[in-house]
């Protein structure tokens, strides 16, 4: 058996294993189970694909998305392994060629769609051949709660039942607990290792503002100043809204491309092929764009309206900088789209308790975007991955918006929830502050409790924001099982013991925003660099003789190593970070002319 760090050195040419990799490879290569929770872009892939190459058979990967399947397996064959898929877009013949190479042992990863999975002649061959591993990608689809819940996806437990001694590993960018523990109930995955990894994606920007005035020029503006010819996604909340902004984005001169699904599967297809195979396609898109969506090179994420969730936020956002280049994640929220997602909830068929937990998302993702604090730490501090530092690379770090002292409030706040008993919600606990006098606050007796009618100062809006604040920093925790209650957490201790202040941002914001964050997105650290280009081009040449989208031939931060450290030769080519053995052979001699060809020109001065 290989050892796995010479198969990621040898075969994907990475010099080291990002954190946590390393451990769930040998624990799968050993036969053990395991649920892997990774941001997006954190390197899921690797995860499986090193125990399938160093176990004995083929490794078989359960892929909710067609497309999903089409760019991994092309992907890995530029790396030399061979990797097939099976689903309906095959043709029988075709079909028929890729089980027989599985029978035969020609492969070291399958891709199969889990309806495929799950027929009698498949799970037959499988009894044949004695797979490698089981890898479950996307395993959130099996949670109902989930919004991509694949019905085909609850079956897979019966790959335990059949084949207890192959080792499976489940693998979701989705962090929440309750999740967690449904993935590992419903794939009977009890006895699996967990491997939860820090959430954070530091190369991520986070830009959050309120629109005022025209939002669409600002983000035209964004795209001009700091991403002329980048690929990014921009998402809307409407199909009509992707119509309308995909086409005064192409009136302006950029290439965009509309995507929801009101757009028939051939023209989505289509649209989404342009956006892997180009360079510098803006895809503007309802949230119906982006799962299994591997493109490494995003440079930014634009939201036009609000989420509905912290959950797809972040989930949306963490498609930009897969590579691990700068990228950002941009936003312009109106309160009309507070009230409009607010009807969507009321007005689904969603039960009662279902419908709660979905408003207070909503409130979750708000206090977020009013946050004057540190964005990242609120955002890894939801998914429970608590920060001491504020990370330096997101609006509110870099220029500190406009704030009031709203600590006095904040500690009523803390106060009042503390004198009811912390169980009620922020509208009974507003009740209170503000001394409301009806039937409900006698019988909680909360007519007698020490805060009751202390809170008049402020309108019912700003205590709003108070508590949604409290609940975004972490002060205050919502019940979200129960009925949104809420209780103390240890943060509030300082705060209430008139240890630490408490700031709000001021309502008007400002309507000039200093610029922010200025600083050159080393994205484009290379753009303009006369090798850098030279290199693009080349890489291009070598796409489109396959087929296949740029960035599988080499990623950007290939191009612009080779750009900064020129390398002569090919050994010295092959100890670039992403350049493995196939590429080497295959792409190093046509890079090499391209770097010699600009070495030997004479030396520019200045
Ligand atoms: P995920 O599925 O978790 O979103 P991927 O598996 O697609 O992430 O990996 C994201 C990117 O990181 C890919 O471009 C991959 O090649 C790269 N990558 C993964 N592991 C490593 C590593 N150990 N060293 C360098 N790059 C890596
Ligand atoms: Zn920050």
């Amino acid at each position: 058996m290989q050892n796995p760090a010479a198969l990621l050195r040898t075969v994907f040419g990475y010099d080291s294993f990002r954190p946590h990799q390393e451990d769930i490879v040998r624990h799968v290569i050993a036969g053990g189970d395991a649920l892997v929770i990774m941001p997006t872009g954190g390197g899921k892939s690797i995860c499986y694909q090193i125990p399938a190459l160093a176990r004995d058979g083929t490794g078989i990967v359960v892929s909710p998305l067609i497309a999903l399947m089409h760019d991994q397996v092309s992907a890995l064959r530029q790396f030399g392994v061979r990797a097939a898929y099976l689903n309906s877009s095959l043709s029988l013949d075709a079909a028929r060629h890729v089980e027989a190479d599985l029978l035969a042992g020609r492969l070291d990863l399958l891709y199969v769609a889990p309806e495929r999975l799950l027929t009698a002649r498949f799970l037959d061959h499988l009894a044949r051949v004695r797979p490698a591993l089981f890898a479950i990608d996307e395993a959130h689809c099996v949670s109902q709660w989930g919004h991509d819940f694949r019905p085909e996806y609850v079956q897979l437990s019966i790959l335990h039942e059949r084949f207890p001694e192959v080792p499976r590993i489940a693998l979701t960018a989705t962090a929440d607990a309750p999740t967690r523990a449904e993935i590992a109930q419903r794939l009977a995955l009890q006895r699996a290792r967990h491997f939860v990894t820090g959430f954070d994606r530091p190369n991520i920007r986070y830009h959050v503002r309120v629109a005022e005035g025209n939002a669409r020029e600002q983000m035209l503006r964004f795209i001009g100043e700091r991403h002329a010819g980048a690929s990014g996604i921009v998402y809307c909340l409407s199909r009509r809204k992707v119509e309308e902004v995909a086409a005064w984005l192409v009136s302006k001169g950029l290439t965009a491309l509309p995507y929801h699904a009101g757009l028939d599967a051939a023209t989505r297809r289509a649209h989404q092929r342009r956006f892997l195979d180009e360079e510098g396609v803006i895809m503007v898109a309802t949230i119906a764009f982006g799962m299994g969506i591997d493109k490494p090179d995003v440079r930014f994420v634009a939201h036009l309206s609000l989420p509905k969730s912290l959950e797809a936020y972040y989930q949306e956002t963490g498609r930009a900088g897969r590579d691990g280049l700068p990228a950002e994640a941009w936003m312009r929220y109106s309160l009309a789209d507070v009230i409009l997602l607010r009807q969507f909830m009321d007005a689904s068929d969603a039960n009662e308790a279902r419908k709660r937990v979905e408003r207070h998302k909503l409130d979750a993702m708000l206090g977020y975007c009013e946050l004057t604090t540190c964005r990242r730490q609120a955002l890894l501090g939801y998914f429970g991955d608590a920060r001491a530092e504020p990370c330096g690379n997101c609006d509110n770090c870099l220029t500190p918006p406009e704030v009031w002292d709203a600590t006095e409030p904040a500690r009523m706040a803390l106060s009042c929830v503390h004198r009811t008993g912390q169980r009620f919600g922020v509208s009974d606990l507003i009740d209170v502050l503000l001394g409301k006098d009806d039937e409900r606050m006698r019988r909680f007796g909360h007519d007698r409790v020490s805060t009751y009618g202390i809170g008049r100062a402020l309108h019912e809006r700003e205590w709003r924001a108070v508590f949604r604040q409290l609940v975004a920093r972490g002060h205050l925790h919502v019940d979200h099982e129960g009925h949104g209650g809420l209780s103390l957490t240890a943060a509030a201790r300082p705060l209430l013991r008139g240890e630490e202040t408490f700031t709000l941002a001021r309502q008007h914001s400002p309507a000039k925003l200093p610029k922010a964050g200025r600083a050159r997105a080393p994205a484009d650290m290379a753009h303009g660099d006369a090798l850098f280009e030279a290199l693009r081009a080349k890489r291009l040449e070598l796409a489109r003789a396959q087929a296949v989208p740029p960035y599988m031939v080499f990623h950007d931060s290939v191009l612009a190593a080779m750009a900064a450290l020129r390398p002569q030769s090919l050994e010295e080519l092959g100890g670039i970070s992403g350049v493995g053995a196939r590429k080497l052979e295959n792409y190093g001699e046509a890079f090499l002319v391209v770097i010699r060809a600009h070495t030997a020109a004479p030396v520019r001065t200045g």
